[in-house]
């Protein structure tokens, strides 16, 4: 049986998320076959980075620029992420709550955009292989 993406997030061991209905509607990417989507896999690693900056954000509260936490967000727009691309934006992120609602920074978001704290499955990713010289 096929899981939503709330109820695979709630279940890795770790994640702070609040259960919400299923944010991560990233419509260019959905399969016709609902029932063959899979969540994303998340290396050891990257849910260990996912949970610790989850954990900050409940500590200290959303993060933002010069906040005083010493953390640079460096959040931009959709117009300004020249990594769009490729795939990385908010709405791929694991951080991504809403269409304006980031759950570990301040700042309004847009699904376009994307900051320093992303957190995305590399099969969301599409990088070319450049030849070798
Ligand atoms: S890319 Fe940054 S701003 Fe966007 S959802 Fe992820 S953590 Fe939040």
């Amino acid at each position: 049986m096929s899981q939503t993406w709330g109820e695979y997030k709630g279940q890795v061991k770790g994640f702070i998320f609040e259960q919400k209905e299923d944010s991560h509607s990233h419509k260019e990417h959905e399969l016709e076959d609902p029932t063959s989507q899979k969540p994303p896999y998340y290396p050891p690693a990257e849910k260990e980075f996912i949970s610790a900056m989850q954990t900050i954000a409940n500590r200290f509260g959303k993060l933002a620029d010069n906040d005083g936490n010493g953390i640079w967000v460096g959040y931009v727009d959709k117009k300004n992420n020249d990594n769009y691309k490729i795939g990385i934006y908010c709405e791929h992120c694991a951080h991504y709550a809403s269409e304006n609602v980031c759950k570990i920074i301040k700042a309004k978001i847009e699904p376009g955009g994307y900051c320093r704290l992303a957190a995305i499955p590399s099969e969301y990713v599409t990088i070319s292989k450049k030849k070798n010289k």
